[in-house]
């Protein structure tokens, strides 16, 4: 009983140490995005308002990956031979995380930064669901494991994806196939959307199957020895 509860009680003293070194980094991380906050937002209004299309994101490319370059990532553009994917780069060894930022916009849908419908110029490109955020918001996260990196909390290699023309042909395809991913140990994404959750989605990394049920019903998990054929 002595032993069990000695077990315990280290056990909740290094989970607490573990969850305040947490917040520390944690805290490190969001005064960083803090710090970039301004410019980063400038970014993203900056794509919002060239919505270039599918491997047209000449500038919203050149945008992000100047950025990345003055803060001190490694940039490689033109990858997998596409002129507006590039990868920004920092750390060394072990894990690798990726990050995706996507930044095209869609045809025939200008609009103003503003609630009502409202063109920047009638039947021109426009942001349907928030990529100059997506490329933006995801760059900014790159820059902040760096300074985290910089400021001696973690190791490992922060690699940052710019992967255009999602709405249409999906290049990312061909990053695939260039091999872009293939010293990867994680690979991190997130979307705009209307609300805000974690979750898990459907890939080849993930298999999922159909399961038919036959005759009478189981109740799945409730009674599962009922279930029989009716056949
Ligand atoms: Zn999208």
């Amino acid at each position: 009983m002595k032993k069990t509860l000695l077990m315990a009680l280290c056990l909740c003293m290094s989970a607490s140490v573990f969850s305040q070194k947490m917040s520390k980094d944690k805290n490190l991380l969001i005064s960083s995005i803090e710090k970039h906050k301004e410019e980063l937002i400038k970014i993203s209004d900056s794509i919002w308002a060239l919505a270039e299309t599918a491997f047209d994101e000449t500038e919203s490319s050149r945008i992000l990956a100047d950025y990345a370059e003055k803060n001190g990532l490694t940039v490689t553009r033109g990858v997998a031979d596409i002129p507006t994917a590039f990868t920004a780069t920092y750390g060394s060894g072990s894990p690798v995380i990726s990050i995706l930022g996507e930044f095209d916009a869609l045809p025939g849908i200008s609009q103003k930064t503003s609630p009502i419908k409202e063109p920047f110029k009638e039947g021109a490109a426009g942001h349907g669901c928030g990529h100059n955020m997506f490329g933006t918001a995801s760059l900014g996260s790159a820059i902040a494991i760096k300074e985290l990196m910089d400021a001696g909390k973690i190791t490992g290699t922060v690699k940052f994806l710019g992967t255009p023309a999602e709405e249409k042909y999906f290049a990312k395809v061909w990053m695939v196939k260039a091999g872009l991913w293939d010293d990867v140990d994680v690979n991190v994404s997130w979307h705009p959307s209307a609300s805000i959750e974690a979750d898990v989605q459907s890939g080849l990394s993930l298999i999922d199957f159909i399961v038919e049920f036959y005759g009478q019903s189981a109740h799945a998990s409730m009674d599962p020895w009922n279930g029989r054929s009716a056949s």
